[in-house]
């Protein structure tokens, strides 16, 4: 068997259509447009290089967006003022602080300080809690571009056997939330499936994995989800972003294309679906806070 391709490509542009097209509704009511504000702290290349996407990203669907740089050896309060004046700003419907930051400043306080209204990475811990009592304001960009990726190609989740490597607050916990939910009208994204949360403490990964419908590789380990771990015919959803011998490089081992039904490629997978979530998000934040 070679697996069919979960092509992200393919699903962010469609979804970025419909994005661009609100947001030109938007523009058709007289509203202003939907604002995502990126901070950028340091010059961390991959963390330039994610801000510049989001930013063309934003371009590219008739959403403003702005980028505020900070030295590398800017103070905890330095960006805690900056944020504030961003919750402030009427145009910013979204924040997004570029992660990871330098050593001198305390992620979590950055967290909390961004206003739960414009969280659109839903890392606050308000936006956390509503994930996990199911009525989410906003679902997590990689997770919800996972679920996106799935139902685009026609892989339903409910009642399928999940299996996630990663427990992250990022990528793999949120992730696991919302396939396990159950689907409401206020939670629409819910997966109904019965889902299995993977680490390094797992005893037996390749058995727990050769359960899975549907494998999700959330472990940022090059290559750690091989062949004889997937049940032939799995979809498997390969998140990691490894750079090796200056290459892009998943966590799932090319030879699972011979066992899967789907998998989705490194580049050109989960990282699209990422940064069009961002931009559904930051719409969404507009129509929350401007109606
Ligand atoms: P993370 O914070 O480092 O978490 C990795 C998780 O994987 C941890 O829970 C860890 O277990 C688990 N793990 C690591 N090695 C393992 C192994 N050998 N067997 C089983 N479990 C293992 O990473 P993250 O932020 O979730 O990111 C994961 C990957 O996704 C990275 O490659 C990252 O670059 C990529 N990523 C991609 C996107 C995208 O848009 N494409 C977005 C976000 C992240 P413990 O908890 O026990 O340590």
């Amino acid at each position: 068997m070679t697996a069919k391709r979960l092509d992200g490509k393919a699903a962010a542009a469609a979804m970025r259509g419909e994005i661009a097209a609100r947001a030109a509704e938007r523009a058709r009511r007289g509203q202003r447009p939907a604002g995502l504000a990126a901070v950028l702290v340091g010059d961390n290349p991959a963390s330039q290089g994610y801000v510049r996407s989001k930013h063309k990203a934003c371009q590219d669907t008739g959403l403003a967006s702005t980028v505020h740089t900070l030295p590398a050896d800017a103070t905890q309060a330095q960006l805690l003022d900056l944020i504030a004046r961003l919750n402030a700003d009427p145009a910013v419907h979204g924040i997004l602080v570029q992660l990871p930051l330098p050593k001198q400043i305390d992620d979590g306080a950055v967290i909390r300080a961004v206003s739960p209204a414009k969280d659109v990475d839903c890392f606050h811990p308000e936006n956390v809690g509503l994930l996990a009592a199911g009525y989410p304001r906003f679902c997590p960009c990689t997770p919800h571009g996972v679920l996106q990726l799935l139902g685009r190609n026609g892989i339903a989740t409910a009642g399928k056997e999940v299996v996630v490597v990663g427990r992250s607050n990022i990528v793999g916990k949120p992730l696991a939330l919302m396939l396990m939910q159950k689907p409401t009208a206020d939670n629409p994204a819910g997966g109904d499936a019965t889902v299995t949360v993977a680490h390094t403490r797992t005893r037996d990964l390749a058995d727990v994995c050769r359960r899975a419908d549907i494998l999700v590789a959330a472990a940022g380990v090059p290559g750690v989800v091989t062949a004889e771990m997937v049940k032939p015919g799995a979809a498997v959803v390969d998140v990691g972003t490894n750079r090796v011998n200056d290459r892009w490089v998943g966590d799932v081992h090319p030879d699972v294309a011979a066992v899967a039904g789907w998998l989705s490629p490194v580049p050109g997978g989960v990282g699209p679906m990422t940064i069009t979530m961002l931009l559904f998000n930051t719409l969404a934040a507009a129509e929350l806070i401007d109606g």
